[in-house]
């Protein structure tokens, strides 16, 4: 997508959220009262961002709830092993650490891949969730402030898990449903049914790059492709400014040995039948 175009969905997706934002009456007698010059019409605005939006990325038209259940709910921690496909996936904590330079490379390989966001980093970086959103990213749920859920209550993971799907919709519109990933990776059976009742499947990761851990560029570069492998999920973290380093010569390494980069969504499904487009 062009820069120019995801500005206009950008600013379209802001219009759009302001549009359905409750006004008091008070204040919509007062909008219609104000002399201001023809605009256009907000819904036809939020319609034709949809429909760019399922056109430009066609992981948004798949039924996501009918996937988790075609997959029997649990926890998942590879994607379909039927096809090269794999799906570079990033955690984002507290900080916004490297987003944008990851968000810049992918942007530049014309991809699209799946963000497991806190709600605190949705809550200090609106601009960064609107811009997921605009290039075509999808969105899971990675707890309000990452906790390790094995020492949380009952009712604290609900709250920790629902506050970040409040916050991530009202700055973006999008759901994180179906996808949650525990924090740290720390999860139980008991905790696994506990979020499957929520509404979202547990995602863990096929291999780590162990950005995190402080591996540098060429560690992250070299570990993915002794490790790359159809269906992998790859867990990659947003605030490593060696990963985004790496990224581009990752996405290259990968597409030289054949795969196809793709969301979560997408290596979860099963390939297409042969002779279907
Ligand atoms: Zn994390």
């Amino acid at each position: 997508m062009s820069v120019s175009t995801k500005t206009i969905f950008a600013l379209a997706l802001a219009a759009a959220l302001l549009a359905v934002a409750p006004l008091c009456s008070g204040c919509r007698q007062q909008t219609q009262a104000a002399d201001m010059p023809a605009r256009v019409e907000l819904p036809d605005v939020a319609r034709a961002l949809e429909e760019g939006m399922a056109a430009h990325s066609p992981w948004r038209a798949v039924d996501r709830t009918a996937l988790a259940t075609s997959l029997g709910w649990g926890q998942v921690s590879s994607g379909n092993k039927g096809a090269r496909r794999i799906a570079l996936t990033f955690d984002a904590g507290a900080d916004a650490g490297a987003t944008a330079q990851v968000l810049d490379e992918l942007e530049a390989a014309g991809l699209e891949c799946t963000f497991f966001v806190t709600g605190q980093f949705a809550l200090s970086n609106p601009g960064l969730l609107a811009r997921m959103y605009a290039d075509g990213h999808e969105l899971g749920n990675h707890s309000w402030s990452h906790p390790k859920f094995t020492g949380v209550s009952a009712p604290e993971v609900a709250s920790q898990i629902e506050r970040t799907e409040q916050i991530v919709h009202e700055l973006t519109g999008m759901t994180t449903k179906p996808y949650f990933r525990f924090p740290y990776g720390a999860g139980s059976s008991s905790l696994v049914k506990q979020i499957n009742g929520l509404g979202y499947m547990g995602v863990l990761w096929t291999f780590d790059t162990l950005d995190s851990l402080g591996a540098n560029a060429a560690a992250i570069r070299g570990r993915v492709s002794a490790h790359a492998a159809p269906g992998a999920i790859v867990l990659m973290h947003c605030s490593s400014a060696e990963e985004a380093k790496a990224l581009p010569l990752v996405i290259d390494d990968l597409r030289a040995a054949g795969y196809d980069l793709v969301t979560l969504t997408q290596v979860l499904q099963p390939p297409a039948a042969p002779g279907s487009s």
